[in-house]
């Protein structure tokens, strides 16, 4: 019994567990010819400079050897108070051995001393936010061996090691090194550091400790060991500091453990003849050209390359310096696409002419040069097409359709604010303060930003003739928002730094700095829609160039997508620019934006404003002809293709008059006086209009708005059918919650299709819903029964859904996300739990009713890629977004797609 017990016992699982759990944890991985334990896939764990590091040792790149602390050694660093989990500095003790074996050289021996860097690197790169030290192991006895073979070598190494570890490890300021510096090469009647010989930078050593013992209050550490463990010490505590935070915030970036430390043997560009040191992406970053592409310097090290001191000279002319090693760096480039299948950026250093690769990354690029390098790749038959589109990034699609910020200027420009990144591109204009200004500039040939405290109906035609549009208030819903983005143009939204003084015509701004700025009319300012951000002054900025390869590309991405897509519209031109973007169909046109233009709102207001009956008919006859034209036109350009066309939905505090001219001017076509009107419209005043007498709401309240428009519709598709054309309008009902609702204003709908002997083969047009009422979803089968279609409207979803208005929540999103209440916004990205809950629940029961319900969404979130992944996997047959978003929800749903099939 005894045996038969403890024989159970050691095959029992908890006991197999808990003996891995005896195991020591592996905090510590080593790359070099004696092993090599890691590789290119595990950069959640060494980063991904320390993952290609261990790659590129495994396929035979030279490459110093090292070793790498892990990130998950950082994260336990922060969970246990900063102190080292259990055993992760015996480990650093044990790879330091191997690698003092492996070199020859021994940390801290003046006859052959081990030299180390020691580098942050984190999954994702963060450029220059996290700390680095070079020439680590340097101390008295160490300069003084190296010395008697390369005096000067010794002493100038000292002196930069010195001064980063006092900077970056024991937090001495940078300048306090510098006056020194400054001083001794004064005293010796030089000028640049290179000037300065042997005996100069020793003195400026013996400065530098000063300089640690005055500002550190401690010396400077001479035990190299002692120095590891400082180094390692900041570059973990380096994940943390402001700037570190800061950047994971701008970028997005969440999830990660920490950062990883690549603790790697020094190598030196700069020891005289036969050193260089460099940076060369394998394909030219900015235009994509299949040519090797970099710069280097003569006897330097690397961060003077980066520095820009020096002018470094293009990598072409390695070839005649040192040809050998520039053979063997094409060579490695080749190796380097054939392994990675990417274009990669690497950094190189030639220590007395033997060649080491220091790093290599997926080359970061324009969106020019990603396209040609996608369709070169497949071409060349290194990746397969369905690679070439996986990989594409959204971003570099949207860097093809708009204009872009020059980077180099950027760099340089003066920061102002951030806001909500609206709709994407580059603008750059004088600041005028009102749409009549905006025009009269832009007659006057200057370019225009439009800057308001928030947009309504009457700035259209301002922002129609405007760069770009700055907003103080608005969330990714607004007006400004949705208008913009129709038009494809940037716009900052809730930019809640920003006070808009619209009468006195200037703005004040409160800087990062607690400051605060006033900007003018007429002072330039430049806006960031695809970042959200502000700056002043006029950045230079590159015109979108669609390539022919554009075209080639997307035929690609067609070829793996699943899903529709259409485009949100509302005039022929918009309806024309997307579906040579590749729309097809229209999946919303804003019957209520088509009165933006010209004198209509006027006709608008009137039927608003109207007394009764009567007064409505006037005004609605007024708008049939003018929405009958604009149907006209839609079915022309998108003939044979759906064009759904909702009923009337406007939002009222949008189109009620604000200003006195605008009074007079319908006061004017009505006939009646301003007084009247002022009592009308403020009987109409809602508290919350965005919840108030909109949607169906007003077609069941005034039937006769519903019957104008069906009628209108109708008219249009006749005129078009006799013109050649193939109108197929989906007439689509907004805001429905009750199935009574739909079935009322399908029956105006209906009969005025009937009077007007609609042929249902000639004129196949649907009628369908918004689903944009939680009730809606949750009662969708019985909606169902009345809809042809459902067109989710995720903007009023969003908003009912988690009871968060849409016109005003943008100041405390960007809050949420600030603190990681949220990590996106809800009207940016579906909400998938709560929101897609909803969806996911509305297209059970809808097809419960009618297993082929068509059903798409067209809400703001149609057009971003996670939402686009979200849409398809819940079974949407299509999505919609605006003209210039088209392109990237095509490769969202391809990339949605062939995930899907991958993960199968
Ligand atoms: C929506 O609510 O998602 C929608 C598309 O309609 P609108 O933005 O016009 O309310
Ligand atoms: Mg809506």
């Amino acid at each position: 019994m005894d045996n038969l017990e403890s024989i159970a016992n050691s095959e029992n699982p908890k006991n197999i567990q808990e003996g891995n759990e005896m195991e020591a944890k592996k905090w510590v991985f080593y790359f070099g010819k004696t092993k090599t334990d890691g590789n290119k896939d595990m950069k959640d764990v060494l980063g991904g400079k320390g993952a290609n590091l261990a790659e590129m040792t495994a396929i035979g790149i030279p490459v110093p050897p090292g070793f790498t602390v892990s990130a998950e050694a950082c994260a336990s660093f922060y969970e246990n108070n900063k102190q080292y989990p259990e055993g992760m500095w015996e480990q650093v003790l044990a790879d330091l051995e191997i690698l003092e074996k492996e070199t020859g050289k021994k940390l801290g021996d003046p006859e052959n001393p081990l030299l180390l860097s020691v580098r942050s690197g984190a999954a994702v790169s963060m450029p220059g936010m996290m700390d680095t030290v070079l020439n680590l192991g340097m101390n008295d006895n160490v300069a003084e061996g190296i010395s008697k073979k390369n005096e000067r070598f010794a002493w100038d190494a000292y002196r930069r090691f010195i001064n980063m570890f006092g900077d970056v490890v024991m937090g001495v300021e940078h300048k306090f090194f510098e006056e020194q510096l400054e001083k001794i090469k004064d005293t010796k009647g030089v000028q640049l550091d290179t000037e300065l010989d042997a005996a100069g930078l020793k003195e400026v050593v013996a400065a530098y400790k000063e300089v640690v013992q005055n500002h550190a209050g401690k010396s400077f550490p001479e035990d190299p060991k002692e120095q590891l463990r400082m180094a390692i010490d900041a570059v973990f505590g380096s994940w943390n500091n402001a700037r570190a935070i800061k950047y994971r915030q701008l970028n997005k970036i969440t999830g990660l453990l920490g950062t990883a430390v690549n603790i790697q043997t020094m190598v030196f560009g700069n020891m005289g003849e036969k050193c260089y040191t460099g940076v060369a992406f394998t394909r030219d970053a900015s235009n994509g050209e299949n040519v090797f592409y970099g710069e280097y310097l003569e006897n330097a090290q690397g961060e003077d390359v980066v520095a820009g001191i020096r002018t470094p000279k293009p990598i072409s002319e390695l070839e005649k310096d040192d040809p050998e090693n520039y053979k063997k760096l094409l060579e490695i480039r080749e190796k380097l696409e054939k392994h990675y299948k990417d274009m990669q950026d690497v950094e190189f250093t030639i220590e007395n002419g033997t060649l080491y690769m220091l790093q290599t990354r997926n080359g970061k690029r324009t969106g020019k040069a990603a396209l040609k390098i996608a369709i070169d790749m497949v071409n060349e038959g290194l990746i397969t097409k369905e690679q070439a589109v996986a990989r594409f990034e959204p971003d570099h699609l949207d860097q093809l359709l708009h204009p872009q910020f020059d980077e180099i200027a950027l760099g340089k420009a003066e920061y102002l604010a951030k806001g909500i990144d609206a709709s994407p591109g580059a603008a750059v204009g004088e600041v005028a303060f009102t749409a009549d200004d905006a025009e009269k500039y832009v007659n006057e040939g200057k370019d225009v930003l439009l800057v308001r405290t928030e947009t309504s109906p009457e700035d259209i035609k301002g922002m129609a003739v405007a760069k770009g549009i700055l907003t103080a208030r608005g969330g990714k819903t607004s007006h400004a928002a949705v208008v913009a983005r129709g038009m494809g143009k940037p716009c900052v939204s809730g930019c809640d730094d920003i006070k808009v003084y619209e009468k006195d015509k200037y703005i004040e701004i409160k800087l990062e700095s607690g400051e605060t700025r006033k900007i003018k009319e007429g002072e330039y300012i430049s806006i960031d829609g695809t970042k959200g951000r502000v700056y002043y002054g006029k950045i230079p900025t590159k015109d979108p160039e669609i390539a022919g390869d554009f075209g080639v590309f997307m035929s690609w991405v067609d070829e793996f997508r699943e899903i529709k897509v259409k485009t949100n519209a509302d005039t022929p031109k918009d309806c024309k620019r997307a579906r040579d973007f590749g729309a097809e169909g229209v999946g919303l046109t804003r019957t209520e934006h088509m009165f933006f233009e010209g004198d209509r709102i006027t006709a608008v207001r009137e039927m608003i404003l109207a007394e009764n009956l009567e007064g409505r008919k006037k005004a609605l006859a007024k708008l049939l002809p003018m929405q009958k034209q604009d149907f006209k036109g839609i079915y022309e350009v998108m003939t044979e293709l759906p064009v759904t066309i909702r009923l009337l939905d406007p939002p009222l505090h949008e189109f009620l008059p604000k200003e006195e001219k605008d009074y007079e001017a319908v006061s004017k076509a009505m006939g009646v006086p301003v007084d009247v009107l002022k009592k009308k419209s403020s009987e109409l005043h809602e508290f919350n209009p965005m919840l108030g007498h909109r949607g169906c709401r007003l077609s069941i309240y005034y039937p006769e708005i519903a019957e104008m428009q069906a009628r209108a519709i109708f008219e249009a598709a006749k005129e078009s059918v006799e013109a050649g054309y193939k109108p197929v309008p989906w007439i689509e009902v907004p805001l429905v919650g009750n199935v009574k609702e739909l079935e009322y204003v399908r029956s105006i709908i209906e009969k005025v299709a009937g009077e007007m002997e609609i042929d249902k083969a000639q004129i196949p047009y649907k009628i369908g819903t918004m689903i944009e009422v939680p009730r809606a979803c949750v009662t969708a089968d019985e909606i169902a029964e009345k809809a042809d279609f459902f067109s989710f409207g995720t903007n009023d979803l969003t908003q009912m859904g988690l009871g968060f208005s849409r016109d005003d929540s943008g100041k405390f999103i960007a809050d949420y996300k600030e603190k990681g209440v949220f990590t996106e916004d809800p009207f940016a990205t579906i909400d998938q739990k709560g929101v897609g809950g909803l969806m996911k629940m509305c297209v059970e029961l809808g097809r419960k009713t009618k297993p082929d319900l068509e059903i798409g969404i067209c809400g703001e979130q149609g057009g971003e890629p996670k939402s686009v992944e979200f849409c398809y996997s819940i079974g949407l047959n299509d999505v919609s977004c605006s003209p210039y978003r088209v392109p990237i929800a095509r490769l969202a749903a391809a990339q949605a797609a062939i995930k899907k099939k991958n993960q199968k």
